[in-house]
């Protein structure tokens, strides 16, 4: 397959004005193809530039794409043992919180899910009393998703009809900095959300302490299938420009791409197998969060851990004219 890529310009449609961040690429897969991070100095909104096109992107999601892997629901009779650790685990988690998946305090109503894999977090909403929607890119995924007995559109956000009714609730958990079209995504949901509606996304944050040390070895760097690299700051310039405003930024308590990050230095400078050990981290461990809360509480407290979920909610039309 021959990949295409595309040059843009910057979304928010400033003049052309970008200065090279960094060039890196794929190291989740090691497939081939160098790719360049360029920032837009007149809003500091970072883009993969040039990037695989819609039609060719495909190759660089390949089927053991983590994030299709190892998702699925897993429908269980509760027994003693399986009710004794789910006690364990929500008494654990009262005094620990990584602050990753945080809702705004909400009555159950209809949810969007942009990005719902194969449907874990459809399940555990519907479990909840939400009505729940979802749209997925991966056909697999999608089909699985849809099997719980969920509406999923499978495809991308860009060709998602318009559904019938508006949302209370639209949440992506890291999703949005795959899409090929940010702004007019952002824009259709809003289209799609109630007035009082709530946009949940969670993203890398590129204004942190991680990005800056690692580069280009940057575990949630993800080129080249990460085509936006937002800090909160661009963050809120992007969702105000489609309609939305963001209310609030949440840094998540968790280390774990740094602890990956680790790894691609230590694979780059030849230790390989203990590389490998600390960048199959973010995948595979559950105790390592534990370990590394503290120390990622403080992190968090300075916004300077790897992910950040933000809240956001529609600007209103007399508010949108009132400014014009
Ligand atoms: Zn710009």
């Amino acid at each position: 397959m021959t990949v295409k890529l595309e040059n843009i310009d910057c979304p928010l449609g400033c003049a052309k004005n970008d200065e090279i961040v960094l060039t890196g690429r794929d190291r989740l897969h090691d497939l081939p193809g160098e790719f360049t991070v360029v920032k837009c100095r007149s809003c500091g909104l970072m883009r993969t530039s040039p990037r695989p096109t819609p039609g060719t992107m495909g190759f660089y999601y390949p089927d053991n794409y983590g994030p299709y892997l190892g998702t699925q629901v897993k429908r269980r009779e509760p027994t003693h043992l399986s009710t004794f650790k789910d006690q364990v685990k929500s008494l654990i988690h009262h005094f620990i919180d990584f602050n990753t998946m945080v809702l705004p305090p909400l009555e159950p109503g209809r949810m969007l899910e942009l990005g719902c894999a194969s449907g874990v977090f459809l399940y555990r909403m519907a479990n909840l009393g939400w009505d729940v929607q979802g749209i997925e890119f991966s056909g697999t995924a999608a089909k699985m998703a849809a099997d719980l007995g969920y509406s999923v559109h499978a495809g991308p956000l860009e060709t998602a009809p318009k559904p019938d009714g508006v949302f209370d609730l639209i949440v992506g958990w890291m999703v949005l900095e795959h899409l090929h079209d940010p702004v007019g995504g952002l824009k259709k949901l809003r289209e799609w959300a109630k007035p009082d509606a709530w946009l949940v996304l969670s993203v890398p944050n590129a204004a942190s302490l991680e990005f800056r040390l690692f580069k280009q070895r940057w575990y949630a760097l993800q080129l080249p299938t990460h085509l936006y690299h937002f800090t909160p700051q661009s963050m809120g310039q992007l969702l105000e420009s489609c309609g939305w405003k963001l209310e609030k930024v949440h840094h998540q308590r968790i280390l774990s791409n740094l602890i990956a990050s680790m790894g691609y230095v230590l694979r780059d400078k030849g230790f390989g197998k203990f590389g490998q050990m600390l960048i199959d981290v973010p995948e595979g461990s559950a105790w390592w969060p534990y370990l590394l809360y503290p120390l990622a509480w403080i992190f968090s407290l300075f916004g300077q851990t790897g992910r950040m979920t933000v809240w956001a909610r529609p600007v209103n039309n007399s508010t949108i004219e009132a400014s014009s």
